[in-house]
Parts: C-alpha cells; sequence; structure tokens
C-alpha cells in the first residue's frame, strides 16, 4: 500500500502509483462473458476451484473505511479505485490471501508510534469487523490447516499480515498481542527506515546495515509465535540478516526480479537462490512501477500532484468523491497517455523466477488495492489468466498448487512446526 509522505524520492514512486494509466475497460476479463464464444479460461478457471488460491498481499482494508463501500458488492476498478471484493475473488477464483495492516511510515517520536499502533490496532479491529459482519462468505484463518477448512465451508480465506513494523517500535511483546488477533505474517520495514532496520527505498540510504538489536529480537519472537517473516519491503542486508536469524523459511509477500528489472524492490539472483536454499517463497508482485521502467510524458506529474492534493486519501472519502477522483484520473491519462506495463511484464517476472528456483519457491503477491494491476489484469477477476499463461508455458496442475498457495501454507506450517517444538521445550 502506498501513501504520501514528505519524501521526496517516495513521491515520486507514489506519483508512478498514481500514474498508472486506466485503459478502456477488462471487459474480456475472466468472469465478464460479453462474447458468446467458447471461454479462453474456462480450463484455467477450472483449476483455481481444484486448489487453494491465495494472494500474500492484499492491502484491501484500505478500503473497509471508505463510507459506504461494501465487500459483497461488485466494484469497478475504474470508477471505484478498488481491485478486490467478493464478486470479483469469485470471479477471479480467488480463495483469499494475506490482508493486510499497513501503517505508513511516521515520525519515529513517542507521539508517531503511539499514533501507528492505534493505527495499525484499528486496521486488525476493521478486518476482524469485515469478517464478522460477513461470516457466510469470510473467515479467519490462523492456522495453516484453517485455508482448505474454510474453503471447504465455501467461504473466503482471511489470513492478517502487518506490513511495517513500526506501530510495535521496539517492543516485541506488542507482536504477541497481534498474533492473537490473527496476524500470521510479519514484515518489519516500508518505504523507509524505522527502529528494526532498514528499507530498501530510503533515500537516505542504510541506517542499521542490516537488521537493528530490535529488529532481531522480533525475529525470535515471530518464530516463537509462529508467525512467517516478510522480506519484501526490507533492504538487502535486512534480507540477508532476516535468512540468517529465522528459526524458519520466509517470504517476500510481493515482490520482483531485479534480473528482469533493477529496482530496489526486486531482489537479484543470488539472493534468490539463497531464499530457495532456505526453503523460502517469493511471491510474484504485479506493481507496474517494479516491472520495468515506464516513462512519464511532461506535465503528468504535476496533473497527479495536483489531483492528489485536491482530493487526499481514499480513507473515509465519499462515493461520489471516488467517482470525481476517478473522472480526473481518467482525464489525466487521456491528456498524457503512459506505456503501462502488462500481463506479459509481470509474467516474464514470474517465469524467470520460476525457471530459476522451481515451483517449490515461487507464489503470487499482486499487491491489489496497493498499487498492483497491470494492462490486461486490473482487479483479482482477471487472476485466471496468470494461470493460463502458466499452463501454456508448461506447468501442470500440481505446480499451479504449488505456487498459488500449497508453498506458503508451507512456511506457515513451518513457523506453527517451530513455535510448537520451542513451547513444548520450554514446558517441562
Ligand atoms: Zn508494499
Amino acid at each position: 500500500m502506498i501513501k504520501l509522505t514528505t519524501q521526496g524520492a517516495i513521491l515520486g514512486v507514489i506519483a508512478f502509483v498514481i500514474a498508472g494509466c486506466m485503459p478502456d475497460s477488462s471487459a474480456d476479463a475472466p468472469g465478464t462473458s460479453t462474447n458468446s464464444g467458447p471461454d479462453p479460461f474456462a480450463e484455467a478457471r477450472a483449476m483455481h476451484d481444484r486448489f487453494i488460491t491465495l494472494d500474500t498481499h492484499l492491502d484491501t482494508p484500505v478500503h473497509f473505511s471508505r463510507p459506504g463501500w461494501d465487500i459483497m458488492e461488485r466494484h469497478d476498478f475504474f470508477t471505484d479505485r478498488s481491485q478486490v471484493d467478493y464478486p470479483r475473488m469469485v470471479d477471479g477464483g480467488l480463495d483469499g490471501g494475506f490482508w493486510v495492516i499497513y501503517t505508513q511510515q511516521g515520525p519515529r517520536t513517542p507521539e508517531g508510534h503511539a499514533m501507528a499502533l492505534d493505527h495499525a490496532l484499528m486496521v486488525a479491529m476493521r478486518i476482524r469487523e469485515m469478517v464478522a459482519r460477513n461470516h457466510e462468505h469470510f473467515e479467519l484463518a490462523l492456522t495453516a490447516d484453517d485455508a482448505q477448512r474454510i474453503v471447504d465451508a465455501g467461504r473466503k480465506v482471511v489470513y492478517m499480515s502487518i506490513e511495517n513494523g513500526y506501530p510495535l517500535e521496539t517492543d516485541p511483546r506488542l507482536l504477541e498481542t497481534f498474533y492473537r488477533l490473527g496476524v500470521r505474517m510479519f514484515g518489519p520495514v516500508h518505504f523507509a527506515n524505522n527502529e528494526l532496520g532498514d528499507s530498501a527505498t530510503d533515500m537516505g540510504g542504510p541506517e542499521w546495515n542490516g537488521l537493528s538489536e530490535a529488529g532481531k529480537a522480533f525475529v525470535a519472537e515471530a518464530n516463537r509465535l509462529g508467525m512467517i517473516l516478510d522480506a519484501s519491503h526490507a533492504s538487502d542486508d535486512v534480507f540477508d540478516d532476516l535468512l540468517e536469524y529465522s528459526a524458519t523459511p520466509i517470504v517476500l509477500s510481493h515482490s520482483g526480479v531485479r534480473a528482469i528489472y533493477d529496482h530496489p524492490r526486486n531482489r537479484d539472483d543470488e539472493r534468490l537462490l539463497r531464499l530457495a536454499e532456505h526453503g523460502g517463497v517469493i511471491q510474484m508482485n504485479a506493481f507496474g512501477a517494479y516491472l520495468r521502467p515506464v516513462p512519464q510524458p511532461p506535465g503528468r506529474a504535476t496533473a497527479l500532484r495536483e489531483m492528489r492534493e485536491e482530493f487526499g486519501s481514499l480513507l473515509g472519502m465519499s462515493p461520489e468523491r471516488v467517482a470525481a477522483m476517478a473522472e480526473r484520473r481518467r482525464e489525466i491519462d487521456e491528456r498524457y497517455p503512459v506505456d503501462f506495463p502488462d500481463l506479459d511484464d509481470f509474467m516474464a517476472h514470474l517465469l524467470y523466477a520460476l525457471e530459476l528456483i522451481g515451483v517449490d519457491h515461487v507464489g503470487i503477491g499482486a499487491d491489489w488495492d496497493g498499487g498492483g494491476g497491470v494492462e490486461g489484469m486490473w482487479d483479482v477477476a482477471a487472476m485466471p489468466r496468470i494461470t493460463k499463461r502458466l499452463i501454456e508455458a508448461g506447468y501442470d496442475e500440481e505446480d499451479l498448487a504449488k505456487i498459488w498457495g500449497g508453498n506458503v501454507l508451507r512456511l506457515l506450517r513451518a513457523a506453527e512446526d517451530h513455535a510448537r517444538s520451542v513451547t513444548a521445550e520450554a514446558t517441562p
């Protein structure tokens, strides 16, 4: 999830996120049967019904506080800016995923940390409230085994994750509070450095050259509790430290491949190979700015900045205001068009990673509602397109089942097993 901050470099990335162009429509996306010919996605969609499909980075909770926004209603990305809701999950054959408690990095002061903690607790509550309100269609998942049980019951799977440990400051005991609320994945940093370690994108460069001592204490506590550690926004040094210090395999919940596009949010081959050696998984991101360079026409950045200043954050925004903002976006996209990354660009990263480290170590984390989405795949309804491409590339159903959920569930099971073993050791 991307939010405004005062850091110029971050603004650059944000400008790009908001700069993502809006194509005419995704009328032929799976789930929208507007033509009468054979459904080109039928095989892919049918496969989705036969195994568990999870996306490891759903920023959708950002919409939960929007007045009138209801996850049980169908929305359109081009007018509503959202990419995940129940009807579109059904269309895309998406069983669920890790729903993110994202906190924007703010001032590293007592006041800043207190506000961040309040925010993170509130988002955790909103996720639980969404599940409670829609308990016939969604269920909170707390163990790896829960996923299959929930899918068999015909409901969508809601694991919770933390993106940015900033709200927890330096107190690893707070992690248990969030564990009890349901959190099973923890990413220590976001766009900027914090008390736990360095970010991949802090313009000031490294501060700790890896995890801080507090950061290492969080790793031990996450292991003790049975959470998966997420190195997605971490600097390379923090990635290395997470690999070294975590007792269980780590995840990159929404990242790409640096060999395809040299960007700090992506990982180099050597690190991906080590990730796999340690049993970890990279979940492929569909965030346009990280897939390949996208030149911006003159005037676009200014127009987008003015739009942002006028409309502000989506949080608490009325439906009318969202529609007006979406309309402004369409005007800007028409006036200052960009050559936005498409499904080919996403697949280049995915197929490269699969070739390099194999089907046991790659999955999907498209950053829905956090800046993800490419031409030809603008919401979760279009996810069978990935499956179709993978089938065309020669991957079979067993491979697809690992990529779509089996791998990340293996990591969660490993985290659970470890937590159980240390608890058993501590109990004579
Ligand atoms: Zn992110």
